[in-house]
């Protein structure tokens, strides 16, 4: 049930029914009875238990980066796929990404990174106001996704975040934004996710270039220096060094 009650929070409707399809599981019908709006997943369970356990095995595990516990970029997927059913007036992204932080693995650890990463991850994870969604997209790389909110505020909010002047091992981000309007997204989630985080890495790359620990928005003249949209095979493919 904390599996499923966690789905619901990050926006999937979850979904138990009987053997014979035509009852909830009583499990299922209490997240109802806490009002929480679940979409998903499950069919074909009988029980309470192996609806959870149906969850935690093929959904968490194929949405969830095992060591911030944040959703991974199939995560992203149905969570983008799910806000685009409500049309939202506009779709903005957030990449953040930390700097150097080759530099702290090879001076501190491998162990020592990690901790640095969940501790980013925690960060990223209380400053992000509700309604928005928070992913792993890389090793050292997050994206945050908002349809509800105006994004410079938070973006700069995310960047101050992650450093914090009392660490032993401090880091910093730098941070790209991008937006793509409703006529951009035309209500197709993948291609559009693909477009928001193209825009998004472009800006982020300009950021590194200011001197890293900033924010920088994309514009379509920064796509000019860069290698064109849509990419063959998978879309992100275009590598920033
Ligand atoms: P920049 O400021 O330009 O982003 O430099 P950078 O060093 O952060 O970027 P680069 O892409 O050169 O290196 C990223 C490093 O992140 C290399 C990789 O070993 C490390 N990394 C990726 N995933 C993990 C992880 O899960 N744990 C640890 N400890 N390190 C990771
Ligand atoms: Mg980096
Ligand atoms: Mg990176």
């Amino acid at each position: 049930l904390a599996t499923a009650r966690r789905l619901a929070r990050d926006g999937f409707r979850v979904v138990g029914m009987d053997r014979s399809g035509d009852r909830l599981v009583p499990a299922m019908a209490d997240l109802a009875a806490e009002g929480l709006d679940a979409t998903a997943l499950v069919a074909d369970v009988c029980d309470g238990e192996s609806v959870v356990a149906a969850l935690d095995t093929q959904l968490v595990n194929a949405t969830r980066d095992p060591l911030t516990g944040l959703l991974n970029r199939r995560g992203l997927e149905l969570w983008v796929n799910r806000s685009l059913r409500s049309q939202p007036a506009s779709l903005d992204f957030i990449l953040i990404d930390l700097d150097n932080f080759k530099r702290i693995n090879d001076t501190h650890g491998h162990r020592t990174g990690d901790n640095v990463l969940v501790a980013a991850a925690n960060r990223l994870t209380a400053r992000l106001a509700n309604g928005g969604l928070l992913a792993r997209t890389g090793g050292e790389e997050f994206a945050v996704l908002i349809t509800t909110s105006e994004p410079g505020e938070l973006a700069e909010a995310m960047r101050a975040a992650v450093y914090e002047p009392t660490d032993p091992v401090r880091v910093t981000a730098s941070v790209g934004v991008a937006t793509l309007t409703r006529e951009e997204i035309r209500g197709d989630a993948v291609p559009a996710l693909i477009e928001g985080l193209r825009r998004a890495d472009i800006a982020l790359y300009e950021a590194k270039r200011a001197g890293r620990n900033c924010v920088r928005w994309y514009s379509d003249t920064m796509d000019e220096d860069h290698d064109p949209p849509f990419p063959p095979d998978t879309g992100r493919t275009r590598r920033r060094r």
